[in-house]
């Protein structure tokens, strides 16, 4: 069995009709690297930067950042590097957050409902425009993109952009050579809003990648760290497969890439059935992505179309369930 995983690292990722699914890896320590290369990722579709921030007393500085950065950039090659800004708060660090200097401290009694991710960013511009400068200096020789955590609203979207290009210009004043073409800069689809406005985000950014992590937890209203409600956490529920549904159409019409990164995207059973709602690009766990590229190869285009309108029929998280294991199995 490993060994027939092991020589799947160099097949495609296609299904039985040559159409190409990309399989990304999301990555949350640098230690993880030699797993992504294992594993045969196209880049990283989502790189949580959390970890240079976990236990700082004092902001890590540009160069910091910098070579952070760039020895993951390095190691991925001509590969993609798609490198999300800081997301602190909500679950992640709620208890550390106000102890931490570098941030102006709150007193939510709901952090996953207050300052977290780019709402914090946008009340700390020093914290953002550092790291952004650090990914900018960092890109001059890969191929990089930079992502936006917890958008709720276009205006957030415009501040963040506003933010973004006054840092190139104040790289390009002091004389630092950027990269010919500029990262991309996109937004995670982890809100019932972003979801439902996806159209209107759309134009304004440069891709799309749908959380379903949070983006459940919202729209179920589910804390998905807790352990009272965890039997209602269900990235199946049809309320959210609707949410993954209307932002995935809606990137598809604005022809703006689209790939879905939370937990379900390294669920075997699941990836039919996005494919089927047009999603072509997944990021996971690195571990997770040779048995996904086995779903894959093994499925077809019209059947996963097929087991997606059904699945939207369905109004029972369990029937959806029962579907997906029958498709698996058939
Ligand atoms: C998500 O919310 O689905 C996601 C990918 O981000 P994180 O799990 O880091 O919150
Ligand atoms: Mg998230």
């Amino acid at each position: 069995e490993r060994q027939r995983l092991g020589r799947l690292r160099r097949l495609p990722a296609k299904l039985t009709g040559g159409e190409a699914v990309e399989l990304q890896a999301n990555l949350e320590l640098p230690a993880e690297l030699p797993l992504i290369a294992q594993a045969g990722a196209a880049g990283i579709g989502l790189l949580r930067t959390e970890f240079l921030f976990i236990n700082a007393d004092t902001l890590p500085d540009e160069l910091e950042q910098e070579e952070a950065y760039r020895s993951i950039i390095d190691a991925m090659g001509g590969e993609c590097t798609t490198i999300r800004l800081l997301d602190w708060g909500g679950e992640k660090q709620s208890e550390a957050l106000s102890s931490v200097g570098f941030f102006t401290g709150t007193t939510d009694l709901n952090p996953a409902l207050g300052l977290r991710g780019l709402r914090l960013l946008l009340q700390n511009p020093l914290v953002m425009e550092t790291q952004l400068a650090a990914i900018l200096r960092a890109a001059r020789d890969g191929h990089v993109r930079i992502l936006l955590p917890m958008v709720t609203t276009l205006a957030e979207l415009r501040m963040a952009r506003e933010i973004y290009d006054r840092v190139v210009r104040r790289l390009r004043r002091r004389g630092v050579r950027l990269p010919d073409k500029l990262p991309q800069l996109g937004i995670m689809i982890e809100t019932p809003a972003a979801a439902l406005g996806a159209e209107t985000l759309a134009l304004e950014a440069e891709f799309l990648a749908i959380g379903t992590n949070d983006l459940t937890m919202y729209t179920l209203a589910v804390d998905r760290a807790s352990n009272d409600v965890a039997s209602l956490y269900d990235p199946l529920h049809p309320a959210v497969l609707r949410l993954i549904g209307h932002a995935t159409d809606a990137a598809l019409r604005l022809r703006r890439p689209v790939s879905l990164c939370g937990e379900i995207a390294g669920n075997p059973l699941v990836v039919p059935l996005l494919m089927g709602m047009g999603l072509r690009s997944f990021s996971m766990n690195a571990s997770a992505i040779p048995r996904v590229k086995q779903v894959v190869r093994q499925a077809a285009l019209d059947e996963c179309r097929r087991l997606a309108r059904r699945v939207m029929e369905e109004s029972d998280p369990h029937h959806i369930s029962r579907l997906l294991t029958e498709f698996a199995a058939r």
